[in-house]
């Protein structure tokens, strides 16, 4: 049984980022995998999971969500084997500190060696990053830039848009996957999704889907890459 939580959407979840959790459930369950699609709602007790998705927020709501999974041991379960997808706010509460409207700076989970500071504008619009050898697109909305600090890996190296700020988006920790794409990310790029359940499922490769998804993934990627039409999955993954 493969346990996927979506963790405080009340909180982390402004930008639609709850679809994660749908597209990673739906493409498990069409492979036969049984699968449990959780939410841990703000005010209960975080659930057990194999995989924790945290969406984006607003700065508030962001800081709420930090003390919460503090009191919760959130970094703990990480460090029993449970994988981690961020997105955005979700990233920037892994580092080691976040600042926010105001530049008031706080101490994030420090599950990843990385700190995000106010740039001087938003970043907001549509966002492509390389990951891997394979195109991500989406769209990113947020004040922080990220730092990572030395051997730290990126998620992926940004095309177009801002990511961290440094020509990188994200990073990549372990069982740790996290980047500043919205869309819901998964949705957009099934491809990541299947990554993602290869990694917890310890699948080498998955055969693709034949669905409408993998199908809106090549058209976004002509209109926002101008390359014209290309495999969503890397060659040899079946
Ligand atoms: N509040 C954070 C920022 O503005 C994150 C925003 C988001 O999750 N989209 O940088």
């Amino acid at each position: 049984m493969l346990t996927i939580a979506q963790v405080y959407p009340e909180l982390l979840g402004t930008y639609g980022d709850g679809g994660n959790g749908l597209v990673l459930a739906e493409r498990a369950r069409r492979r036969d995998v049984e699968v449990r699609l959780v939410t841990s709602r703000f005010g209960e007790p975080l659930v057990d999971a194999d995989i924790y998705l945290l969406g984006g927020g607003e700065d508030g709501p962001q800081r709420l969500a930090v003390s919460l999974l503090r009191e919760a041991s959130f970094r703990a379960r990480i460090d029993d084997g449970a994988t981690v997808f961020a997105v955005c706010a979700g990233l920037q509460l892994l580092g080691t500190s976040f600042s926010v409207e105001g530049d008031d700076e706080f101490a994030g989970l420090g599950v990843v060696d990385a700190v995000t500071r106010r740039g001087a504008r938003r970043a907001v619009g549509d966002f492509v990053t390389v990951v891997g050898d394979t195109i991500m697109v989406g769209f990113e909305n947020h004040g922080g830039m990220t730092n990572r600090g030395d051997g730290v890996a990126p998620f992926g190296a940004v095309q177009r848009g801002r990511g961290n700020g440094d020509g990188h988006d994200g990073f990549r920790a372990n069982r740790v996957w996290a980047t500043y794409a919205h869309g819901p990310v998964l949705a957009l790029n099934p491809w990541l999704a299947d990554d993602l359940l290869c990694e917890l499922l310890g699948w080498k490769s998955v055969e693709p889907l034949a669905s409408v998804a993998d199908r809106l993934y090549n058209e976004r990627l002509r209109v926002l890459t101008r390359r014209g039409n290309r495999s969503p999955h890397r060659p040899g993954r079946g």
